[in-house]
């Protein structure tokens, strides 16, 4: 008697495919952790050629600071992080005891154990946004010129939001021009950016829109900082359909604080009164993956005007 052979139905349901997934093995080497990946060269030529890019629209009168992965946990605690995004803050911490405090934490560690129970908080918070550290900077210059201050920043960031998804990382780089000035150079400096970054998008031959949005702020007073984020219109965003129109990818955003930061920090404009502040930031590891996602992985094969615009030889 034969027996029919069937496939057994299978109880793991398949792993959902993301539309992003076939350039991952071109751009990154995995490292053990979701959303924390090594570049390849591939992928960091191009990270380069878009941070020239990025520079080569600089505008005049912008000072250059370059930050740190890390940055002081006090600063970051006075700007108000806990208030808003308390979820994805990482914090660093150490082995901070006695030799003997440590040393029984790696014997622990040792026989199987637990050791990261002996860990305490350092002073030094991974910093989440490039921005954080130059408010304080502007801060202890005292009042501001006439026309207020501008400032290109970049660091590595991370947020605490693991994902498989090749545009939502833990650890990403930002680019970000800053200004600090009176509501009228913000406003200015904001609509200029809005612009121009529209322009830098349609060069590289990114499909995108520009959009309001808010920030994912925590818990349900959080949903109630987002609606009114919205509603004034503080944060807009540049968004790139990689998977699809309805859920796009935020590739950059312009964000308007009003005085939040020179409340904080104390920083008055020319007049005397709490400066205003706004940035626009450059998500460096979502264009990369955009423009790969778009163009394709062979970069020879790129638009000529996009080669051009990035200056690939
Ligand atoms: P935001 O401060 O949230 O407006 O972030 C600024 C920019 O950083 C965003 O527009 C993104 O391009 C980028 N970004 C934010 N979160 C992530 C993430 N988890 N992975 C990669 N890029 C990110
Ligand atoms: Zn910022």
């Amino acid at each position: 008697m034969n027996v029919a052979l069937r496939s057994a139905p299978s109880i793991v349901a398949a792993q959902p495919v993301d539309p992003l997934d076939h350039l991952a093995a071109h751009l990154f080497h995995p490292l053990g952790a979701d959303g924390v990946y090594a570049r390849t060269a591939l992928y960091e030529g191009i990270v380069d050629k878009l941070a020239a890019l990025i520079s080569r629209h600089r505008e005049a009168g912008t000072e250059v600071m370059r930050f740190p992965p890390v940055m002081s946990r006090a600063q970051l605690e006075k700007s108000g992080y806990l208030k808003s995004f308390p979820n994805l803050l990482g914090c660093v911490c150490g082995l901070h005891g006695t030799e003997q405090d440590i040393n029984a934490a790696v014997s622990r560690f040792d026989a199987g154990g637990d050791w990261t129970t002996s860990l305490s908080p350092a002073d030094l918070v991974l910093s989440p946004a490039a921005c954080y550290p130059v408010y304080p900077i502007a801060a202890s210059r005292g009042p501001l010129p006439a026309g207020g201050l501008r400032f290109d920043v970049a660091a590595d960031c991370f947020r605490r939001e693991p994902s498989k998804h090749l545009d939502r990382l833990q650890s990403f780089r930002m680019r970000e021009y800053v200004c600090i000035g009176a509501p009228a150079d913000v406003a200015a400096f904001r609509e200029r950016w809005m612009v121009k970054a529209q322009a830098i998008a349609r060069d590289l031959g990114l499909a995108f829109r520009v959009d309001t949005a808010s920030d994912p702020f925590f818990g349900r007073v959080g949903r109630m900082k987002a609606i009114s984020q919205q509603q004034q219109a503080l944060k807009f965003e540049l968004l790139v359909p990689l998977r699809s129109e309805e859920s796009p990818t935020a590739c950059m955003s312009f964000n308007y604080h009003r005085e939040h930061f020179g409340v904080t920090w104390g920083i008055d404009d020319a007049d005397g009164a709490p400066a205003h502040t706004g940035c626009v930031a450059f998500g460096m590891d979502r264009l990369a993956v955009a423009l790969f996602a778009t163009h394709g992985i062979d970069t020879s094969a790129w638009p000529a005007s996009v080669r051009e615009v990035l200056a690939l030889d």
